[in-house]
């Protein structure tokens, strides 16, 4: 292993290096679905992909060790290693979500764990008092996202992470919004770290990928056993564009977040808004136990324009910032989580949780900020309804 001390050196050197067959600075593809064996019950480590595949594990190795982890596995997308992990827990256990968390990890637990019996319900997991009182006992784990989606609600991860633990039950945050650059979880204690690594930690929007780590060796065989047996793995080629983009993480995550603390300045001081979500404000929500935990307030912001701009205009009229789901490509992306990503969540529950109908959710990319500025600016302009 290479001498390094910093997470900056380790997202480059980190995992496996390279390949000592050939001195390959980078991992080869193993593009293979199985190895010969030299002879019956001898192997050289590796007998079917689906179980192991080299190109994958050092990606697994990788993320296990930014993630302050044991073990990594790498999933085919974010929701597949969100379903692995949900399959660790049998029916008549209840799981506690956060209320922001991500439509599609809503959706899982609603229409598809349900019928297998494990139920769930939203909570506010960051009023960690009133939490503690919500953990009843089929209660088995705590799943938050902070920033969660969309409105980058803080949740204090080291208190639920404390919390969990007290009741003897688990953690699992979702850290995709950060990386592993700007927060780890399993610093703060949690016993589970997943993440849609299609958002930053791949970068470039070319690749749909998941990926989770744990901290535990039992945890980590359960883990391994659902993925062998369900099968929902990364093939090789996309293992090695995730270790690529990977490698970049830390020269994106500065740009990206210089990008967002620019941009959510400009629209606090726009007339046409009439709110901005963003963790890196000094008066937002959660903002000095972010301060704690992360790096500084990540690179999403959302906002709400007053009622006298209307939103079809504003999106039709950017040129430069994209329209679409998805976040943390180099390119910016903007959305509208009511119709978009957030679809999936009954309109009542959308209302409860302030996912209204003009919150806007913007990606900041590492473009020029002055060109992103002047693209929202025109856009809003034009969407004035006079
Ligand atoms: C996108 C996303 C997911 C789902 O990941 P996919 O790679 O699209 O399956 C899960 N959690 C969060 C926070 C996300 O943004």
């Amino acid at each position: 292993m290479s001498n390094y001390k910093n997470i900056d050196s380790a997202l480059i050197h980190g995992g496996i290096y390279g390949d000592e067959f050939t001195g390959s600075v980078n991992v080869p593809i193993y593009q293979t679905s199985t190895y010969e064996q030299p002879g019956l019950g001898e192997n050289k480590g590796w007998e079917y992909s689906r179980t192991g595949n080299p190109t994958r594990a050092s990606l697994e190795a990788l993320v296990a060790e930014l993630e302050a982890g044991t073990h990594g596995f790498a999933f085919g997308s974010g929701m597949a290693a969100i379903t692995a992990v949900l399959s660790l827990f049998k029916t008549g256990d209840k799981i506690i979500i956060s209320s922001n968390v991500y439509g599609g990890t809503f959706r899982v637990l609603n229409k598809v764990f349900n019928h297998f019996g494990i139920t769930y319900s939203i909570e506010d997991t960051a009023d960690t008092k009133t939490l503690d009182t919500k953990i009843t006992d089929n209660v088995k784990a705590i799943l938050i996202e902070s920033p969660a989606n969309p409105l980058l609600t803080i949740t204090d991860i080291k208190a639920v992470s404390t919390l969990a633990k007290k009741h003897g039950i688990l953690t699992i945050v979702d850290n995709t919004f950060m990386t592993p650059y700007l927060q780890q979880p399993i610093k703060l204690g949690a016993d589970i770290v997943v993440h849609s690594a299609t958002k930053y930690l791949g970068g470039h929007s070319d690749l749909i990928a998941g990926l989770a780590v744990v901290n535990d060796d039992e945890l980590a065989e359960q883990l391994a056993f659902i993925q062998n047996s369900t099968g929902g793995v990364l093939g090789p080629f996309d293992s090695f564009l995730l270790i690529r983009g990977i490698k970049t993480l830390g020269v994106r995550m500065d740009r990206h977040t210089k990008n967002a603390e620019k941009a959510a300045q400009f629209l606090l001081e726009n007339k046409a808004v009439k709110k901005v979500y963003y963790p890196g404000l000094k008066n937002a929500q959660g903002y000095e136990i972010n301060k704690k935990q992360a790096k500084n307030g990540g690179a999403m912001i959302s906002f709400e324009l007053y009622e006298n701009y209307d939103i079809k205009t504003f999106f039709k009229s950017l040129t430069l910032v994209a329209l679409a789901e998805s976040l943390g490509g180099v390119e910016s992306l903007i959305c509208h989580p009511a119709s978009m990503t957030h679809a999936s969540i009954p309109y009542e529950t959308r209302q409860k949780v302030g996912i209204t109908d003009g919150l806007i959710r913007l990606s900041l990319g590492i473009e020029n900020i002055d060109d992103i500025l002047s693209d929202l600016q025109q856009a809003i302009q034009k969407s004035e309804v006079k």
